[in-house]
């Protein structure tokens, strides 16, 4: 494993980090769930990224289990707030009162006393900024929240919250957006703003949720415990499928195939490799169904590709990527 700070923080993260959003608490038993988070560990991974609204928050529940008895200093624990919780009024968004009470509640999940990083999980147009940063504050202050980022905030958005913070003295280090070699939509605005403020980018499904591990093919069934075929029918599968499978977009991943074994690697390591290039990015969280997965992937730390492998995947993937930064959030 290799490690960065993010942005222009003293916060070192594990290049490649463990999410466990749709895995933890849903899709995987809770044995699985911990021999994931047990491969990461062994892997050098540090860095390990839940939210209060995964599963329910039972996300939060199992890593926390899984954790028990890891020296907290020796990992990096983070987590979000915004989406709904309960079905009371207040149980949603960035309110003072809900992050203030999500926070707690989080704590209390995880077991620990402090996440290092706290990420609004989405922005808040019915709440004012100040109102939003000064709570976060208060929880900086208490030793609650080490440090402050934001997830799938526009540029606009980020450098309204970094003037906030710098006022407020609010260490404001991180975004967390969707990238991958499909999803670019943060090169054009949110890179560059956050480049500006010294915000680095911590990156969610660096596979585009495991369609650049080369496994969905066209005109075949779904793969049989795959993410696709077992969240059938919920509105993750329309996602997933609305987004990428398509055929268009699968013939194209699966012309990347040859790059990624000229270069020694499987296809899902190119692909968590291919993000971990942009120096802008601090950490590329990867989910995992199974521990050998972890342990494939986490093969993509320290990888160096060279500018004509970057040239080629971008040739044959050009039709099918994404890069409008309208579709933030
Ligand atoms: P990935 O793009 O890494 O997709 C992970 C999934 O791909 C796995 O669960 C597995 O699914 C499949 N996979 C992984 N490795 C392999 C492999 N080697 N071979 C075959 N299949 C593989 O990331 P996620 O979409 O899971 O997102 C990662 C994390 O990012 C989340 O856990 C969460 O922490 C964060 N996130 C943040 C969001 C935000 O709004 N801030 C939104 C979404 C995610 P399977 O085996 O089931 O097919």
């Amino acid at each position: 494993m290799e490690y960065r700070k993010i942005g222009k923080s003293g916060l070192r993260v594990s290049e490649i980090a463990l999410g466990n959003w749709i895995t933890h608490g849903a899709q995987v038993d809770d044995t699985t769930a911990k021999a994931c988070v047990h491969a990461a560990l062994d892997s050098g991974i540090t860095t390990f990224d839940t939210a209060d609204v995964y599963s329910e928050t039972m996300a939060e529940t199992v890593l926390g289990h899984s954790l028990k008895g890891i020296r907290r200093e020796s990992i990096e624990l983070c987590t979000k707030v915004f989406h709904p919780t309960g079905t009371g009024q207040n149980d949603k968004g960035l309110s003072r009162k809900h992050i203030m009470e999500a926070c707690h509640a989080s704590l209390r999940r995880l077991q620990t006393d402090y996440v290092d990083v706290y990420y609004a999980h989405r922005f808040d147009p019915t709440v004012s900024l100040e109102e939003t940063f000064l709570a976060l504050s208060d929880l900086v202050r208490q030793g609650k929240v080490l440090y402050v980022g934001v997830s799938e905030w526009t540029a606009d958005q980020i450098k309204q919250g970094a003037d906030l913070a710098r006022e407020l003295k609010v260490p404001f280090v991180a975004s967390q957006p969707q990238y991958s070699m499909l999803w670019r939509i943060i090169e054009a605005e949110v890179i560059p703003a956050c480049e500006q403020e010294g915000i680095g980018q911590v990156v969610w499904s660096p596979l585009a949720q495991g369609i650049l591990s080369g496994k969905y093919a066209v005109d075949k069934p779904l793969p049989e415990g795959s993410r696709a075929s077992t969240t059938a029918g919920s509105p993750f599968f329309e996602r997933l499928a609305g987004q990428w499978l398509r055929k268009e977009v699968l013939q194209a991943v699966e012309q990347i195939r040859p790059i990624a074994q000229e270069n020694g690697l499987t296809l899902p390591q190119l692909a968590v490799a291919w993000v971990l290039q942009n120096p802008q990015v601090s950490s590329a969280i990867i989910g995992a169904s199974k521990p050998e997965q972890v342990k494939e992937n986490v093969k993509a730390a320290g990888v160096r590709l060279e500018g004509e492998v970057m040239r080629q995947i971008d040739s044959i993937l050009n039709g099918v990527v994404d890069r409008d930064p309208n579709k933030t959030g």
